[in-house]
């Protein structure tokens, strides 16, 4: 079982590279064990390309790794408090995407422009409050400023987004690259219309319980219209 997580974890360090969401080395991502209280992350400094999955490191929920001769990244103290404050959450990617690292040096959010977005993250894509790389501080303002949202913004540094599963955090790790590129474009324009509470509440509600081939089951079950 701990393979395949690892497994999957060096694929999507893949994806995350062709995609360019990182380059070289920087970024990392987790990815939490079913029902135990560990995950595996990458390594500290290694190239996403020529990683395999004994590169991947074990780790428990205080951030020591439990396996494995390599260093895991530096941000494994950021990992593990956003698992330890969130059982919903299965994977975390962390990235520096050009257009979302232009929000963390700008230290600006990015508000519910956009729908797509705003049903994925269930609200602004905040911003944590600076602290240097792989600090514990770094960690608790993350944490802080996710709350139980799906994506935040790193001051000076990137962005984390999480999800149920490696595929719902690298979705979400595009759709915020992309969301950070349309709203730098529509300040262009103009002043971008940010959707409101209620508007963003019944959009993630739709996400969740309508959206896709699974969502259909769920609506279903629920019997909503
Ligand atoms: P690691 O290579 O140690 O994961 O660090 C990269 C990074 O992005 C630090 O924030
Ligand atoms: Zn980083």
């Amino acid at each position: 079982m701990l393979l395949k997580l690892k497994q999957m974890v060096v694929e999507y360090g893949e994806k995350i590279v062709k995609e360019g969401l990182v380059v070289a080395t920087w970024g990392n991502l987790s990815a939490r064990e079913e029902d135990k209280d560990l995950f595996v992350i990458t390594p500290s400094g290694l190239n996403y390309n020529t990683l395999s999955p004994e590169d991947i490191v074990a780790v428990d929920f205080a951030g020591n790794p439990i396996d494995n001769s390599k260093k895991p990244s530096v941000e494994t103290p950021m990992h593990a408090a956003i698992y330890r404050a969130r059982a919903d959450v299965k994977a975390i990617i962390h990235t520096h995407s050009i257009n979302a690292s232009a929000c963390a040096a700008s230290r600006t959010e990015i508000p519910c422009i956009m729908e797509d977005i705003a049903s994925m993250v269930g609200g602004p894509v905040k911003v944590a409050k600076y602290a240097p790389t792989g600090t514990q501080e770094l960690a608790e303002n993350v944490v802080a400023a996710l709350e139980h949202r799906n994506a935040v913004i790193l001051a000076n540094h990137g962005v984390v987004t999480v999800g149920s599963c490696l595929e719902e955090a690298f979705k979400l790790s595009l759709m915020v690259e992309k969301t950070a590129e349309i709203f730098i474009k529509s300040k262009i324009l103009g002043q971008p219309y940010s959707l409101n509470l209620s508007e963003v509440c019944r959009l993630k509600d739709f996400y969740v319980r309508c959206y896709g081939q699974e969502g259909k089951n769920r609506k279903e079950e629920s019997g909503i219209a």
